[in-house]
């Protein structure tokens, strides 16, 4: 059974046809970028065959899965003969508000709910809604599956969910905390329990995603008890380069200092802060570790910060959770930087959590176990795939 899996962001798509049948094999994938602008670029990868890269006008959200189309049916780079080989396409959605506790079919109803999430998303429901209805224009019939990046985090209590803010804002404007990453978090939880042979449902976990956005999630016997990010993916952790937590009185006093309107203020939080806006280099932990590594100080600062801000986070989790049984790492970042998890990981003998300093050395983008035989808590990296989950997700709902 092949399904098509479609990750629709303002100006980017990017997509996986995967066979279900055969051992969930990637067939063929891909990246469609500056969707909407002069000219737009196309990254196409089949299996076996040579990636094609090429530049064209792509006006809008249809023409780019109309392109995506035409590549899987070509002749030559393509990997299916017919349309009717693809059997549903899974979305991921962004926000699910409250409405949606799990992901969902595809029809008229879910179409209007997922329209009045867009408030709470407006930087990315839209997207994503546009890609349903290129996909509902494109392939008629087509069976298409919703996952949430909030839906696995329903399940927080509300004395987590709660800000210390007027009630009637959360009754009249849904102001909470969602949480987000749902869908990796989930995928990892799993994974990494099997990994060292224990019942997710026996355990306690803490997960901590750590890409270009990052958030760390708490997890009681197979629930999600609480998330890092909040009304938005802003709050939380230090991110490449949005702020995380920050008090929002800075946040009002800049504004006033500097005359910004809430545009640039959301800009200043979201795109320009971060360990990019901390170190003033760059958002990407290899040329922060590189610089940080030469003698750059502010380099060297924007790593400590971020190390302690996720430090701080696993210990309020521990403590939410009365223990810890499971520590994951996952994520760019989290799978790939030995530094960042030695960092964030070391003084913590007092959790029950000590890292094998070599097997850390050596694990990079693969699953594995880095916790020494006599920790008490169990370390690991386990490397995500959002994409598996939201193909999983939709065999599951179409063949209910
Ligand atoms: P996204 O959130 O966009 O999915 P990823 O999960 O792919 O992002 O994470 C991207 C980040 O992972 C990069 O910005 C970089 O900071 C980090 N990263 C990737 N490889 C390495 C590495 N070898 N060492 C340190 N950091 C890495």
């Amino acid at each position: 059974m092949k399904i098509l899996v479609l990750n629709c962001g303002s100006s980017s798509i990017k997509y996986q046809l995967f066979d279900m049948i055969a051992d969930e094999k990637v067939l063929a994938k891909g990246l469609l970028e500056r969707i909407g602008q002069t000219i737009g670029v196309v990254n196409h990868t089949s299996i076996g065959k040579d990636k094609i890269k090429y530049d064209t006008p792509i006006i809008d959200h249809t023409a780019g899965i109309e392109i995506i189309i035409k590549l899987l049916l070509d002749k030559e780079v393509g990997v299916i003969d017919s349309l009717s080989e693809i059997k549903a396409a899974g979305h991921r959605v962004a926000h699910g508000g409250e409405h949606f506790k799990n992901s969902v079919l595809i029809n008229n109803d879910t179409i209007n709910e997922i329209n009045n999430c867009i408030q709470l998303a407006p930087l990315h429901n839209p997207a994503n809604l546009k890609g349903i209805l290129a996909v509902e224009k494109l392939i008629p019939g087509l069976p298409q599956v919703a996952v949430f990046d909030t839906s696995f985090h329903q399940s927080m209590p509300d004395y987590a969910y709660i800000y210390g803010i007027p009630y009637e804002y959360y009754e009249n404007l849904k102001i909470r905390r969602y949480g987000f990453h749902g869908t990796s978090h989930k995928f990892v939880a799993e994974k990494s329990a099997k990994l060292i042979g224990k019942n997710i449902e026996d355990i306690k976990i803490i997960s901590c995603h750590l890409g270009n956005g990052a958030s760390i999630t708490a997890i009681d016997r197979g629930i999600s008890i609480d998330n890092s990010m909040g009304f938005t993916p802003v709050e939380g952790l230090i991110m490449g380069t949005r702020s995380g937590d920050l008090d929002v009185g800075a946040l009002l006093y800049i504004m006033d200092k500097e005359n910004l309107d809430t545009k640039q203020a959301n800009d200043l939080v979201n795109k320009k802060s971060g360990v990019c806006g901390i170190s003033g280099i760059s958002p990407d932990m290899r040329d922060l570790e590189n610089a940080a590594n030469e003698g750059n100080s502010r380099a060297k600062l924007a790593l400590d910060v971020y190390a302690y801000r996720v430090k701080k986070y696993i210990g309020s989790y521990i403590a939410a959770m009365n223990g810890l049984d499971l520590l994951i790492f996952t994520g760019g970042i989290g799978e790939n930087s030995m530094y960042m998890r030695e960092k964030i990981t070391s003084n913590m003998e007092y959790f029950g959590i000590k890292i094998d300093q070599e097997i850390n050395n050596n694990t990079k983008g693969k699953d594995a176990i880095i916790s020494t035989n006599d920790s008490n808590v169990y370390t690991v990296v386990a490397t995500t795939n959002e994409e598996l989950v939201i193909a999983r997700d939709t065999m599951r709902i179409i063949s209910a």
